[in-house]
């Protein structure tokens, strides 16, 4: 058990991103509109991850460390049921298992909570505390009884910013939830959590960016299109600034990047990538979806009426606006 945890841990949990993605996932999943995440020394040190969520009783706790213990209902329309066979449940314990983990949780029912200490995935300590409901997940020493792991890790300043992407890319996505991001104290993001897109965007961007972002809406026979895209002045080198969400999850995708170049057409100069924040509701039974874990590349089918939908509804924004 023990050791198809690390195994299991070492395939999708590569690094200190990876743990904070799957730990805000959670946090999401819960129903948190406040997320905290205090990261030290880009995660090797410790990455904490405060929500006001549901929390968990003292048994589900112990239970979510168990091994495909989820709490989750694979229902067809969980678009990343396809995923979740192949991560549903390992997340917490693959964490647990290479590192010193402490849980404070507490449900809303419950006048205290409870407080779990577990070291390379053995449960040291169950005890109740008071504390505010919602979870509390401390990770220190990240691959520490992993040392090969441990020694694939590129600096801090290089994990802190595959962290910072994520929490980015995330705030973008929900902006009805408060993320706060720190670095060895240091505030690094705050996003308002007021529901608000564009507020979201300038707490991440430029007041010039949030400026000349255009608004996308459109729609077809299978899936909706929605978010915001920059006119073609604010540009990129780079795709990085292009994030999508199937069903609000993140994932990497080149056919809807290319679909957006397709959308700018000439608007833009070679090498240039506007800044996309675009949001794709789908019939999950209508496409396959498959995601690699950790490299969130999703593969569709039903390719083509995706790229078609995404380079229309750009298109559409781009025609409308005066740019
Ligand atoms: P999954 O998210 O696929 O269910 P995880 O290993 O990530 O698997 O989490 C296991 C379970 O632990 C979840 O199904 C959920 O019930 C519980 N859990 C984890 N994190 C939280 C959280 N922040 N708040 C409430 N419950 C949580
Ligand atoms: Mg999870």
């Amino acid at each position: 058990e023990e050791v198809i945890n690390k195994i299991a841990a070492g395939e999708v949990i590569n690094r200190p991103s990876a743990v904070v993605k799957e730990l805000v996932e959670n946090s999401i999943d819960a129903e948190s509109d406040k997320i905290e995440i205090r990261v030290k020394n880009g995660g090797k040190d410790l990455i904490q991850i405060i929500d006001n969520g549901q929390g968990m009783s003292k048994e589900d706790a112990k239970l979510a460390l168990q091994r495909h213990a989820t709490s989750k209902i694979k229902e067809a329309n969980d678009l990343f049921s396809i995923r979740s066979l192949g991560f549903r449940g390992e997340a917490l314990p693959s964490i647990a298992a290479i590192s010193r983990m402490e849980i404070k949780t507490r449900t809303e029912d419950k006048l205290g909570g409870t407080l779990l200490k577990i070291v390379g995935g053995k449960l040291q300590k169950a005890k109740d505390v008071g504390c505010p409901v919602g979870t509390n997940i401390v990770v220190r020493d990240l691959f520490f009884n992993t040392p090969v792991r441990y020694k694939y890790l590129k600096t801090t300043s290089t994990e802190m910013s595959k962290i910072s992407d994520i929490i980015n890319r995330l705030a973008l996505a929900y902006p009805e939830i408060s993320f706060k991001l720190s670095h060895n104290q240091r505030k690094l993001l705050e996003s308002p959590g007021n529901g608000n897109r564009l507020d979201g965007i300038l707490s991440i961007y430029s007041k010039e960016v949030a400026k000349n972002m255009i608004k996308v809406e459109h729609e077809d026979k299978y899936m909706k299109v929605n978010g915001y895209v920059a006119k073609p002045n604010i540009n990129r080198a780079s795709r990085k600034h292009q994030s999508f969400f199937i069903n609000r999850r993140y994932i990497k995708s080149r056919i809807l990047s290319e679909a957006v170049s397709e959308a700018y057409h000439t608007l833009l100069g070679k090498n240039r990538y506007p800044i996309v924040i675009l949001t794709i509701k789908l019939n999950p039974i209508l496409v396959d979806v498959n995601v690699h874990p950790t490299k969130m590349e999703v593969n569709f089918s039903r390719e083509k009426e995706i790229f078609t939908v995404v380079r229309d509804g750009v298109k559409k924004a781009l025609d409308k606006s005066d740019l």
